[in-house]
C-alpha cells in the first residue's frame, strides 16, 4: 500500500508547489503525491486544464496515449480524477508572482481572489506553459456599471439580467450554467455559430427553443449603456437591458509574472536538464515552458517530463526517497 503523506514541516504549506494546472502540472502533482508528498497546485485560472480547457475544450485530441479521440476537456477531467485520494490541493484563481529562497526551500508570493499570499515549499515545479492564461480585455465603447471578462459564481447572478458576448466554449458554458442558476440570459456573438461540446451545443439549442435563454446571433455589439447594451441584429438596432455584461473573448497567455525569476530564460523558455532541473536548486520545469521540448509542444511530452521531474523533486525534498518510483502496478492505494 502507498504510505500516507507524512506531516508537513510546520513552516511549510507544501512539500511541492506546482505552478500551473495544465496537463503537465496535473500529472506532476499526481506523481509527487503518489510518492507520498503533500502537493499544492496553483493556477491563475478558475478551473484546471491550462490550454485544453481555456482554448479548446470542445476539440477532440487524438494523440494522448490511451485516450483516443477524446475531447480536450475530458482529457483534463481524467487527469483531475487521477488525483482523487491523493494529498493534492488545487488553488485556482491564484497567480504566482515572486520567488525567494527560504532555507533549503522556496517562498512563492501570489495574488488572487483571497488577496496576496505566500506559499512556503520544499520544491517548485514550474508547469506554466505559455504563461498565465488571463481573460482577454474587453474593449467596448460606452459605460456600464458591471462589465466583466470572467464568469462569477452563477448563484450570484440568479434573478439578474445577464448579457453574454462571445462565441468561445466558455461563453456557451456560461450561458447554460447561468440560465440554469436562474439568471435571465441573452447570449450574443458576431457569427451565427457558437463553440462547445456537442452536448453543450444541443443544450444551447434546446434552451433557446424553450425560452430558457435568448440567443441573438449573428449580431454586432455597438456599445454598452448604463442599463444594458446597444446591438444590431439582422441590421436592425436593438437595445438589450442587462444588469451584468460578460465579454468572453477567450484568454491570452502572460509570462510577465515569471520572467523576473532568475531562471536563465531563453526567450519564452526555461532551460532544463534531463531531470527537469532548472538553474535554481529545487526548482523544476515541465511542459511547454521547458526548453528541452523544443518544437514538441505536446501533451504527451509534458506528461513524460512531469513524471521525471516530479520524481526528482520528491527525492530533492525527501532524500530518503529514491528517485526511481518503481511500478505503480505493484502498489495499491488504501
Ligand atoms: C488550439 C490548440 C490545440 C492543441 N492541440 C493539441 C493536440 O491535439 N495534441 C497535443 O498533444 N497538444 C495540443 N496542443 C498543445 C497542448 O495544449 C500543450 O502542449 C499543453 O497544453 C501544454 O501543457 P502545459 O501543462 O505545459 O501548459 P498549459 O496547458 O499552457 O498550462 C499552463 C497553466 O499554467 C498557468 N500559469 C502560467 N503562469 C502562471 C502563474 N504565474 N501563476 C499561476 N498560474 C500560471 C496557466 O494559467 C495555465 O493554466 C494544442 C494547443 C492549442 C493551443
Amino acid at each position: 500500500m502507498n504510505a500516507p503523506a507524512p506531516a508537513l514541516p510546520a513552516e511549510r504549506d507544501a512539500d511541492v508547489l506546482v505552478i500551473g494546472a495544465g496537463p503537465a502540472g496535473l500529472h506532476a502533482a499526481f506523481y509527487a503525491a503518489w510518492r507520498g508528498l503533500n502537493v499544492t497546485v496553483l493556477d491563475a485560472r478558475h478551473e484546471p486544464g491550462g490550454q485544453l480547457t481555456a482554448l479548446y475544450p470542445d476539440r477532440r485530441v487524438y494523440d494522448v496515449p490511451g485516450l483516443p479521440a477524446t475531447p480536450a476537456a475530458d482529457v483534463i477531467a481524467a487527469l483531475v480524477r487521477q488525483l482523487d485520494g491523493l494529498p493534492v490541493r488545487l488553488r485556482p484563481g491564484t497567480l504566482a508572482r515572486t520567488l525567494e529562497p527560504d532555507g533549503d526551500g522556496w517562498r512563492v508570493g501570489t495574488t488572487g481572489a483571497d488577496g496576496p499570499r505566500t506559499f512556503r515549499t520544499g520544491a517548485v515545479i514550474l508547469a506554466a506553459g505559455l504563461g498565465a492564461l488571463l481573460p482577454r480585455e474587453a474593449r467596448v465603447p460606452g459605460t456600464h456599471p458591471d462589465v466583466r471578462t470572467d464568469v462569477p459564481d452563477p448563484a450570484r447572478l440568479a434573478g439578474r439580467r445577464v448579457l453574454i458576448v462571445g462565441g468561445v466554449p466558455q461563453a456557451t458554458r456560461a450561458a447554460l450554467e447561468l440560465a440554469q442558476a436562474g439568471a435571465q440570459v441573452t447570449l450574443t456573438h458576431r457569427r451565427a455559430g457558437f463553440r462547445g461540446s456537442p452536448a453543450e451545443l444541443d443544450a444551447l439549442s434546446e434552451a433557446g427553443r424553450s425560452g430558457q435563454l435568448t440567443v441573438l446571433a449573428p449580431a454586432v455589439l455597438l456599445n454598452v449603456t448604463p442599463t444594458g447594451a446597444a446591438l444590431t441584429v439582422d441590421g436592425q438596432p436593438r437595445d438589450v437591458p442587462a444588469d451584468t455584461v460578460l465579454i468572453l473573448n477567450g484568454y491570452l497567455p502572460d509570462l510577465n509574472p515569471l520572467q523576473s525569476w532568475p531562471l536563465q530564460w531563453q526567450g519564452e523558455y526555461v532551460p532544463d536538464g534531463p531531470d527537469g532541473r532548472t538553474a535554481l536548486p529545487g526548482v523544476f520545469v515541465v511542459g511547454d515552458l521547458a526548453a528541452s521540448g523544443q518544437d514538441f509542444k505536446l501533451i504527451s511530452v509534458g506528461l513524460a517530463q512531469a513524471a521525471v521531474a516530479a520524481n526528482h523533486a520528491a527525492h530533492h525534498v525527501r532524500p530518503e526517497l529514491r528517485v526511481r518510483p518503481g511500478h505503480s502496478s505493484e502498489k495499491r492505494l488504501s
